[in-house]
């Protein structure tokens, strides 16, 4: 299985080399050549396996130059004792046809750490094979939970570094806090002044800069990404979702019209693994894109114009504060029939305007295949606190806003077939905002927030977030967005 640039299919490339380099040297997105389509008797093959089985199933599908024992390999020291639960996405259902997707039991307590547990493997399995011993340098741009899920998977791993950019006022204390305090010989961490898109456009800019891919490679280094616009990130969560589908086979689900899926998204990447997982045959009826007050994919499903020239809202679910979705574009791809030029066009016009508007053929597609819906910060604390009292599930506030969403759909539609809602952090991230959702008085400091949250809601705090009570902070730098390369350079010893 080869894979192919979105803006330029005869660039053409094997997995290990896709996931070593990150991004194509065009600017596009890496896609598979052709999605693997899976049938009756694999579904009910995989029904009866652990996760670590299923998962191993699926990779290789889309991975066919890793050996059988590398993908085992990989698999197993992902996600066999890093999670607290022996199936690391759990489902859980919270009364009628609405299940949970509980995806937050890693080490960082978000959902992102489902595929960057498994990319440090993944990427080392790859290097060896095609960069022949260089030294990857990991570049991130976060808004809170990449960078620290990126910094915990690639905390000491043999001939690579990571270095971490994230907006100074656009992450929670307790995001900072878990970034600023990493442990690792190989990791830098470092705020800018600016938001998630700027520290997004930053790192892209670099990793497209040839003459610092010039002094990189002199060093025998290479850039690599561990952001959702690497592939590597994007197969490890196609996985949940086949995994939901066969929990509900096993449970007995009525599953006859399929199900729908609530995802709530910044950089579409969790979103488009789902949409991955319907070609390769889950039945997922509608693919509910829930986002909160920056509501660009919104406005884009709903009209088919997407337009970043907007104003920029800071909110309490800062994972979701984006408006440049990078895995929109592998989305428009598949839309349009895979035709590149056009995905290169509309990329290119989003470049220098902000924003493109695609032919009514491929918005009418996006609006059967998607519902888009959004809602603020009010909406969202009221949803925590309707959940909590009358589904007893207490969750954080990017679920919410997938619950939320969710809810206005069913209004809207009658639409009342099994769902499944992606919870992508533990309410114990986000501690402040989910203890003022129930209506509580939040405390002087986060830890104490912290506790009288777990003591109202009998819901235990993640061994992880009790641990940061003791850390102390590794890092406290910060620079401006233009200066993102002079701090990599500086740090690299370059
Ligand atoms: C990253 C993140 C999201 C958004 O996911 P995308 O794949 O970027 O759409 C939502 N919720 C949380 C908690 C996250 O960390």
């Amino acid at each position: 299985m080869n894979y192919i640039s979105t803006r330029n299919k005869n660039i053409k490339v094997s997995a290990a080399q896709a996931i070593s380099q990150g991004i194509s040297k065009d600017g596009g997105l890496f896609v598979p050549e052709t999605i693997p389509a899976l049938t009756e008797a694999d579904f009910n093959k995989l029904k009866s396996m652990s996760y670590v089985e299923r998962a191993a199933f699926v990779l290789k599908l889309f991975l066919t130059d890793f050996t059988d024992e590398e993908i085992d390999y990989c698999v197993k020291g992902a996600y066999l004792g890093s999670f607290d639960n022996d199936n690391p996405a759990p489902l859980k259902n919270i009364g009628g046809n609405t299940n949970i997707l509980e995806l937050w039991h890693g080490p960082t307590c978000a959902f992102k750490d489902l595929a960057l547990q498994l990319l440090p493997y993944l990427l080392t399995t790859s290097a060896k094979k095609v960069s022949g011993g260089k030294e990857i340098v990991i570049l991130v741009a976060t808004s809170g939970d990449t960078g620290k899920a990126a910094l915990e998977g690639f905390c000491d791993v043999e001939n690579t570094k990571i270095i971490v950019f994230y907006p100074n006022d656009g992450v929670s204390a307790m995001q900072k806090l878990q970034m600023d305090t990493q442990k690792g010989d190989n990791v830098f961490v470092c705020a800018i002044n600016g938001n998630f898109d700027d520290a997004q456009t930053g790192v892209k800019k670099i990793f497209t800069d040839n003459s610092v891919a010039e002094i990189l490679e002199k060093a025998n280094m290479q850039f690599s990404s561990a952001n959702s616009i690497n592939w590597g990130r994007l197969a490890p969560q196609i996985i949940y979702y086949i995994s939901a589908y066969c929990d509900m086979l096993k449970e007995g689900t009525d599953l006859s019209n399929g199900f729908n899926v609530v995802v709530p998204t910044g950089n579409f990447g969790n979103i488009l693994a789902a949409y991955y997982a319907k070609v390769m045959g889950v039945p997922i009826n509608k693919l509910i894109c829930a986002s909160n007050a920056n509501n660009v994919l919104t406005d884009f499903i709903n009209t088919g114009i997407y337009d970043r020239n907007r104003k920029f809202y800071t909110t309490i679910s800062p994972s979701m504060d984006i408006l440049i979705s990078s895995n929109l574009e592998r989305m428009l791809f598949e839309i349009c029939g895979r035709d590149d030029k056009t995905v290169a066009a509309l990329q290119a016009d989003l470049n220098s305007n902000g924003k493109y508007t695609v032919s009514d053929e491929i918005a009418n597609k996006f609006k059967d295949l998607f519902f888009g819906g959004c809602c603020d910060d009010e909406k969202t604390l009221s949803t925590i606190k309707d959940t909590f009292n009358n589904k007893d599930y207490l969750c954080d506030t990017h679920t919410a806003v997938a619950v939320n969403v969710y809810n206005n759909y069913v209004e809207t539609t009658g639409d009342n077939r099994p769902a499944v809602i992606a919870s992508t952090a533990s309410p114990y991230k986000f501690a402040n905002s989910v203890l003022e959702g129930i209506g509580e008085e939040i405390c002087s400091d986060e830890f104490s927030t912290v506790e009288k949250l777990s003591s109202i809601s009998g819901v235990p705090v993640p061994a992880p977030i009790d641990a940061l009570k003791n850390a102390s902070p590794r890092f406290n730098n910060v620079c401006e967005k233009q200066d993102m390369i002079k701090v990599v350079l500086k740090n690299l010893g370059l």
